[in-house]
């Protein structure tokens, strides 16, 4: 900190804390192609995906991933159940961010003009669609309808990480836990509301167990609700819009 043109150093925590890293980093924020504490993100969506394949598997003709957040989880799921990977949803990478757009009828509209789905692919299947996480449901519930439209005889939906039940406290721009849809609704009624045959997600301890190779403390708030570094307040702080821009499609 700089203040009246002298240098003051800051240390928050106790020297030999934890350290713990935000896992969403891992499962959605950062570029496939980064290396986060000598890890490689791509490999580790890759092993969520199979993991979920174990947890819940299905019997379906097509593994179909949300572009472009479900895309490496989707091929860990292929891979690992056997169900042959397809691009079955095309995105149209001149729309801008959905998760970011102030009003909810701006990130409907939004989402309708951003995919199309390929009927000739999908008609008749049985299609796993994969995405990396649920927060609003905004864009999975037009996703599941626009598979349906184009032919899809049934929609199981598969999410490589647990339900999202609370909100960051460290500056990440999430929605209030009032907005997020797992608090709202159990497993059973959100697949239901995103008309979906089926719905599972990657458990709380699939999560843990996969994330133990990354040999790094993480931070897994947003699906446990335990918070490593005390929140005083049960208000989320101000958002940093630094991170916005990150968090495209998150909806
Ligand atoms: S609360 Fe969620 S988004 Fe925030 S640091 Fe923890 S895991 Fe990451």
């Amino acid at each position: 900190m700089i203040r009246r043109g002298r240098i003051r150093a800051l240390r928050p925590f106790k020297s030999g804390a934890a350290e713990t890293f935000c896992i969403f980093e891992y499962i959605y924020f950062a570029r496939p192609d980064s290396n986060l504490n000598g890890n490689n993100v791509y490999e580790y969506r890759k092993e969520l995906g199979r993991v979920l394949a174990r947890e819940h598997p299905v019997s379906a003709d097509l593994v179909v991933p949300v572009l472009d957040s479900g895309n490496t989880a989707a091929l860990g799921f292929a891979e690992e159940s056997g169900i042959p990977y397809e691009q079955a949803m095309i995105r149209n990478h001149y729309v801008r961010r959905t998760f970011i757009e102030p009003a909810q009828s701006i990130r409907h509209f939004g989402v309708k003009v951003k995919h199309n789905a390929v009927s000739s692919i999908l008609r008749g299947k049985r299609v796993v669609l994969v995405d990396d996480s649920i927060v609003r449901g905004t864009t999975l519930i037009k996703l599941v309808t626009m598979l349906r439209t184009a032919g899809a005889r049934e929609v199981h939906l598969r999410i490589s990480s647990p339900p999202t039940v609370g909100p960051c406290r460290y500056g990440i721009d999430t929605p209030t836990e009032d907005e997020l849809i797992a608090n709202q609704k159990t497993p059973a009624e959100i697949c239901q509301a995103l008309g979906a045959d089926s719905l599972g997600y990657l458990s709380l301890e699939g999560l843990r167990t996969s994330a133990e190779p990354l040999k790094v403390g993480i931070c897994d708030a947003c699906f446990s609700h335990e918070y490593p570094v005390p929140v005083e307040s049960t208000k989320a702080p101000p958002q940093l819009s630094l991170f916005l821009d990150v968090s495209e499609e998150h909806d």
